[in-house]
């Protein structure tokens, strides 16, 4: 990916369920990955990254385990899992003399990290991010800014961010942080705003047909709005099982 966001990423994303930022941070990473198992496997630079930061965080292990490259991702692990036998191979207890000052301190604060097995802690502690993280974190610096820049210009992004689902709750206060003039941040809050308002009713209608009393009227938008809202509070997931999820979302109509 280049340094700037397109325009038409961007549009495209916003036509599309969830946060668009959110999904264009996913795609990136799912970029990266497939870069990464197809040419990178073996990239010295590659492998030092990820060995630096003792392999994929949590999220992103298993993002990169759907793939299911079984070998691309038993070379990556088997360096790192190398790097750590290794590493416990050399440890040794530093046992504390017994009327040492350390020993002292560790009895009276029994919750406090043992001093005795503090260095081999610090070195399987990662020294540097989740290589996908850094990427994640460039993808929505860039898609940010460039949604704030576009936001109002002419042919801009205002009227498919209006009709969109609007940002993830974390997406649009980091976006927030990017606003510098008072017009773009009336329109970034008054549209977030309409889109919450509408989600907020559609999570008032579910709750009004969970009443027994109200229970055979017929269905509309308020299906799968207990989803809609969590992406809205904590952002899409961002694996593949999402795109489950929203397969069967229609993208609500503005108004
Ligand atoms: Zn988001
Ligand atoms: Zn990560």
């Amino acid at each position: 990916m280049g340094k700037t966001m397109s325009l038409h990423n961007l549009r495209e994303m916003l036509t599309k369920p969830g946060c668009a930022v959110c999904r264009l941070t996913t795609e990136a990473t799912e970029g990266f990955f497939r870069s990464l198992l197809w040419e990178s496997v073996n990239d010295p630079d590659a492998r030092s990254d990820i060995r630096q930061a003792w392999g994929f965080c949590h999220q992103h292990a298993w993002q990169l385990a759907q793939h299911q490259d079984s070998l691309g991702i038993a070379i990556i692990n088997r360096d790192v899992l190398g790097n750590a036998l290794r590493t416990i191979e050399k440890a040794q207890f530093q046992a504390l003399p017994p009327l040492s000052l350390g020993r002292a301190r560790e009895s009276l604060s029994p919750g406090q990290p043992a001093a005795a097995t503090a260095e081999l802690v610090a070195q399987l502690t990662p020294r540097s991010t989740c290589p996908a993280c850094v990427q994640e974190e460039k993808t929505e610096v860039m898609s940010l800014r460039a949604l704030m820049k576009h936001l109002l210009a002419e042919q801009g992004l205002l009227a498919v961010y209006q009709s969109s689902d609007g940002l993830c709750l974390p997406h649009f206060r980091q976006a927030l942080t990017y606003v510098r003039t008072e017009s773009v941040f009336e329109a970034l809050v008054s549209g977030q705003r309409a889109i919450w308002e509408r989600l907020v009713d559609h999570l008032s209608q579910a709750i009004r047909k969970c009443d027994y009393r109200f229970k055979d009227e017929p269905r509309g938008e308020e299906v799968g709005a207990w989803l809609r809202s969590t992406t809205a509070l904590a952002g899409e997931r961002g694996d593949r099982r999402d795109a489950a999820l929203n397969r069967n979302r229609r993208l609500p109509k503005k108004g």
